[in-house]
């Protein structure tokens, strides 16, 4: 089929080709687990968000599937309508208790909940985006759609975000939010949460962190960046994903009684856009149970990352400023990032390569993130073919 008023497609394709841009992903053939079978092949898989490795745990596939029984796959409805199921509400009320909050909102991804809160809540040009510049794509799409303008400081820079609230616009700006993520998700470090809080109340602006990568991964039992600091009842938003630790897909902000319902009358993607099948809300339900009350899982989680981390250093790779199970492996070079993860590939490892725009020019690597059901086994396999092909290509 062939649309000359459609040409230009073919045009950008190729441009992108040209420029290392195009994504032809690679396909996942079985279960999302530490040892995956991905384009045909069995490898040691580093590329998941699946921190917990509960995307095919047996408890967590039952509770989905007596949900499916009890409620049906769809809700067929959004929220506001009658797409509300009691099971929805359970999950929003465990979420407030996990982030001791008030209460909390479900959305139907992360990005869609950064873009509910940026647009229902910066909704005037007098209020007052303000945003690290690594913050995730969903945050700049968020600030793109409110109506406020939007300032950015440099990553983690506090001096940069006290300057930004001490102009005159800032002053006078009739409500201020920062933003920012808990955990960086190409560089694997954690947002100063308690300096940002700190200043950013000094200056009356309210907080919010996106914790897609830390809940369920940092502070005590998973509970995120606010647990990690000690700020319990300090900040204003929280976000977090149901689509990484907690294993299924959708998003949610925790906050205060009075927000909530404030999203839930005006934010667009809830009154606009279906809720989840009810497996979701179930599926979610078991991983918190599991949070609390079975640490093996955090436990097994971070003693990988140590290992991991440990291993390859020894190795003499640049791992970069993480901190978190994200480990970056610095290439500097697209060309040469994109072979090492296809060299690696053929060795049975899979770590994706990342280039440039989702990192600055050079600082492509390849991330990887280990998983709570990796084995030391696992481990030492994959580091022995990150030394392999490291030295072939002038890495190590
Ligand atoms: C993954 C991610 C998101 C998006 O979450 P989804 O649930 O996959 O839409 C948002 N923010 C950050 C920081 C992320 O890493």
């Amino acid at each position: 089929m062939t649309f000359d008023t459609l040409k230009f497609a073919g045009e950008e394709v190729a441009a992108l080709k040209k420029e290392n841009r195009f994504i032809r992903p690679r396909v996942l053939e079985s279960a999302q687990e530490p040892v995956s079978v991905i384009d045909g092949k069995k490898v040691i898989n580093l590329t998941s968000n699946n921190y917990l490795a509960l995307a095919n745990n047996p408890k967590v596939k039952q509770a989905a599937i007596g949900a499916i029984e009890k409620y049906g796959v769809g809700s067929a409805a959004v929220r506001t309508i009658i797409g509300t199921m009691s099971i929805h509400e359970e999950l929003e009320e465990k979420f407030a208790k996990f982030k001791h909050a008030e209460a909390s909102i479900l959305f139907q991804s992360g990005f869609t909940s950064n873009v509910a809160v940026c647009q229902s809540l910066m909704s005037s040009d007098t209020d007052l985006l303000i945003s690290d510049e690594l913050n995730h794509a969903s945050i700049i799409d968020g600030a793109r759609l409110a109506k406020s303008p939007r300032k950015i400081y440099r990553h983690k820079d506090i001096k940069h975000l006290a300057e930004i609230l001490e102009t005159p616009e800032a002053r006078a700006a009739r409500r201020k939010m920062v933003v920012t993520d808990g955990v960086f998700s190409m560089d694997g470090d954690i947002a100063n949460l308690d300096e940002i809080t700190e200043t950013a109340h000094k200056y009356g602006a309210f907080v919010m962190v996106d914790d897609a990568h830390a809940s369920g991964v940092i502070g005590k039992e998973g509970r995120g960046t606010v647990s990690h600091f000690g700020l319990d009842g300090k900040v204003e938003i929280q976000i977090g994903t149901l689509s990484k630790a907690f294993a299924s897909v959708g998003g949610y902000a925790a906050t205060t009684r009075d927000l909530r319902d404030y999203l839930g009358s005006v934010a667009r993607p809830f009154l606009f856009s279906s809720s989840q099948p009810p497996s979701i809300a179930a599926t979610c339900i078991a991983v918190l149970e599991m949070l609390l009350n079975e640490p093996e899982h955090l436990k097994r989680l971070w003693d990988n990352t140590a290992f991991l981390k440990e291993e390859l250093k020894k190795a003499g790779f640049d791992t970069g400023s993480s901190v978190t199970p994200i480990t970056p492996i610095m290439v500097g070079d697209t060309e040469k990032a994109v072979n090492f993860s296809k060299r690696l590939f053929d060795e049975g490892v899979f770590a994706l390569s990342i280039g440039f725009p989702t990192v600055p020019k050079s600082k492509e690597r390849l991330r990887t993130i280990v998983t709570a059901g990796h084995t030391i086994k696992d481990l030492e396999f994959a580091v022995e073919k990150f030394k392999k092909v490291g030295k072939e290509l002038n890495i190590v």
